[in-house]
C-alpha cells in the first residue's frame, strides 16, 4: 500500500515499529523470532476513520456480532457458539450493525429470528437482538420473562415492537439491561470489541462518540452519558490493555446558541492529545446542534463551528442527503473567509459518509483543504437503488483526501470486508447492483481502508502502509483478498484476519 504499490515476501520488526521490508531474512539473528506465514497474504492494519467502537464496548450484556451472518441459520449459529464461551444465565446481545435484510434472500421478506429458533440454541442464556438505534427487537423465553417483569410488551414470537419514535418498548428493554450493567461489564465489553475488530485485521478506529443520554427509556443504541462514557477506555489504557488504536472525536449536540459544552471542551481539552494508543483528534461527528440533519444552517451549528475553527481542532461532519452539502460546505467556506490565514486550510475538516455528494461540493472542499469519509457497510445492509452511493469513482478521479469507514455499530457493520465488497461489486444484502458505475476495483479499494486514512487522524507518517519507521500494525488475511480466482468478489464479505499485530504485539490468533 505504498506509493509504489510494493509486494514483498519479508517484514522486519523492532520494537513497536517495522525496521525493514524486502525479501529473505532482512537482518535477522539469532535472537530474532521468525515467523512463517506460508505464504499468506499480509496488509497493513486496517484503520476505521468512522465508527462508534466506544458505543459498541458499552453494549449491555455479552454483544455477539451478526453483520456478517448472511442467514437465520448464520445469526443462530453466532449465538449458539457465543453460549459456549459464557456461563449459563449471563445475556447474550446483539444491538445494532446488522439489518434482518440480510438475514433472508429475496424472495422471502426480511425477518428476525423467532423466539423458538432462539431457544434452540440459547436455552441456558437470555437473549436481546436488536436492530439500529432504537429496534424493532427480538428476544427468548429467558428474555420475554424478564422483560415481561419489567412491564414492556413482548409478542408471542418474541417480537418488541421498535422504530424511531422513543421511548418504544425496545428503549424500555434497552433501558433495563444498562441499569444492570457495571464498570468492569463495560471494560469487558469494550476488549471485546477491540477483539472482534482484530478478528477482521482492524487496528486502528476513529470514534465518532455517541449522543447525549437523557438517562431515561428514551436512549437508544447510540446514546451514552457524556460525562462517564469514557471511563472504560481510559481505564484499560492506564492498565496498558488496549489492543487497538483508538482515536477519539467528541461529538457535540447542544440546543443552546451560545454552546456552553462546546466552549468549555475547547477551552480545557489539548488537541491531538493522548499516546499511540488512545488519543484525541477532533470533533465530530456533529459539531453543535443538529442543523445539517435538518438541511439548514442553525445558528448553534454556525456558532459552534466557527469555534472549533478559532480553536485550530479538526472538525468532522456527518453528512446524509444532497441537501446537507451547501450547509455544511458552504458554511465552512463563510467561517474560512472570516478568519485571518489559513483558516480552516490546514485544518482537515472532513465531510463523512457523503452519499450524494457532487463534483461541484467536492471541489469546494477540496479548495478548503478538507477530506470526504466515505462508507460502503451502512448501503449494503439497507441500501436501495434510491438510497445509494457514495460516488466512490468520481470522488477518487476527483483527488481530494478520500478514506474509509464503516460507521459502524448502529446501523452499519463494522466488518470492513462487507464494505469492501460494497465498493467493489456496488451490491446490497439483497443482491442488488444499486451503485453502478461507481465502484473501484481490489486495490483502491484496500487503500481506502490503509494507506488513504492515514491522513484522516493527521499520522500519515505513522499508519497506513507497511514501511520502515511506521507501526508495526498488520493482519495476516484468511486468503488473498487480491487474487480474484482464489476469492470470487462474494467471498469477500467472509474475509478475516487469522493473525493480528498492533504495535509488534500479537493482539488476535484464531484458534
Ligand atoms: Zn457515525
Amino acid at each position: 500500500m505504498d506509493d509504489d504499490d510494493a509486494v514483498v515476501e519479508s517484514l522486519r520488526i523492532v520494537g513497536d515499529r517495522i525496521a525493514a521490508v524486502g525479501r529473505g531474512r532482512l537482518g535477522a539473528t539469532s535472537c530474532t523470532e521468525v515467523v512463517d506465514l506460508d505464504g499468506r497474504t499480509v496488509v497493513p492494519g486496517l484503520i476505521d476513520n468512522h465508527n462508534h467502537v466506544v458505543l459498541l464496548g458499552l453494549r449491555p450484556g455479552h454483544d455477539t456480532r451478526l453483520e456478517s451472518a448472511a442467514s437465520i441459520d448464520d445469526a443462530l449459529e453466532l449465538l449458539e457458539a457465543r453460549t459456549t464461551e459464557l456461563p449459563a444465565g449471563e445475556w447474550i446481545t446483539s444491538i445494532g450493525g446488522f439489518d434482518i435484510n440480510q438475514f433472508v434472500p429475496p424472495p422471502d421478506a426480511p425477518r428476525f429470528p423467532t423466539l423458538e429458533e432462539l431457544d434452540s440454541v440459547t436455552p441456558g442464556h437470555p437473549v436481546y437482538l436488536q436492530q439500529s438505534f432504537a429496534g424493532p427487537s427480538v428476544t427468548n423465553t429467558l428474555g420475554k420473562r424478564f422483560f415481561e417483569g419489567k412491564g414492556i410488551e413482548v409478542g408471542a414470537d418474541g417480537t418488541i415492537a421498535g422504530g424511531f419514535q422513543t421511548p418504544n418498548a425496545s428503549t424500555r428493554a434497552l433501558y433495563e439491561l444498562r441499569l444492570l450493567q457495571t464498570l468492569d461489564d463495560q471494560k469487558r465489553g469494550t476488549l471485546d470489541a477491540m477483539r472482534y475488530a482484530a478478528s477482521l485485521g482492524v487496528t486502528t478506529h476513529l470514534d465518532q462518540g455517541g449522543f447525549p443520554a437523557t438517562g431515561t427509556n428514551a436512549d437508544g443504541a447510540a446514546h451514552f452519558d457524556r460525562y462517564r462514557a469514557y471511563d472504560a477506555l481510559l481505564a484499560l489504557y492506564e492498565e496498558g490493555a488496549l489492543i487497538n488504536r483508538i482515536r477519539l472525536n467528541f461529538l457535540h449536540m447542544e440546543t443552546d446558541a451560545a454552546t456552553p459544552e462546546l466552549a468549555a471542551r475547547l477551552a480545557n481539552v489539548f488537541p491531538d492529545f493522548g499516546g499511540d494508543l488512545l488519543k484525541i483528534v477532533g470533533i465530530g461527528e456533529f459539531t453543535a446542534g443538529a442543523s445539517p440533519i435538518i438541511g439548514e444552517a442553525t445558528d448553534v451549528w454556525v456558532n459552534g463551528t466557527r469555534r472549533v475553527a478559532e480553536a485550530g481542532w479538526r472538525n468532522e461532519n456527518h453528512s446524509l442527503t444532497p441537501a446537507d452539502f451547501p450547509v455544511i460546505i458552504d458554511g465552512w467556506e463563510r467561517i474560512h473567509r472570516e478568519l485571518r490565514a489559513p483558516g480552516i486550510g490546514n485544518l482537515r475538516w472532513v465531510v463523512a459518509h457523503a452519499p450524494f455528494i457532487t463534483r461541484e461540493y467536492v471541489d469546494k472542499l477540496a479548495a478548503l483543504g478538507g477530506g470526504v469519509s466515505v462508507l460502503g457497510g451502512w448501503r449494503y445492509i439497507s441500501g436501495t437503488a434510491q438510497q445509494n452511493g457514495p460516488p466512490f469513482r468520481m470522488l477518487a478521479d476527483s483527488g481530494i483526501p478520500l478514506g474509509m469507514s464503516s460507521d459502524g455499530m448502529q446501523i452499519s457493520p463494522m466488518n470492513p470486508w462487507i464494505g469492501l465488497y460494497y465498493v467493489v461489486t456496488g451490491k446490497n444484502a439483497r443482491g442488488e447492483l444499486i451503485n453502478a458505475g461507481q465502484t473501484l476495483d481490489r486495490g483502491a479499494a484496500l487503500e481506502l481502508y490503509t494507506a488513504a486514512n492515514g491522513w484522516f487522524l493527521n499520522e500519515e507518517d505513522a499508519l497506513g502502509t507497511l514501511e520502515p519507521g511506521k507501526y508495526a500494525d498488520l493482519a495476516v488475511l484468511s486468503a488473498d483478498y487480491f487474487d480474484s480466482d482464489a476469492v470470487s468478489d462474494e467471498e469477500l464479505k467472509g474475509l478475516r484476519s487469522v493473525l493480528t499485530i498492533v504495535g509488534g504485539e500479537i493482539v488476535y490468533r484464531e484458534r
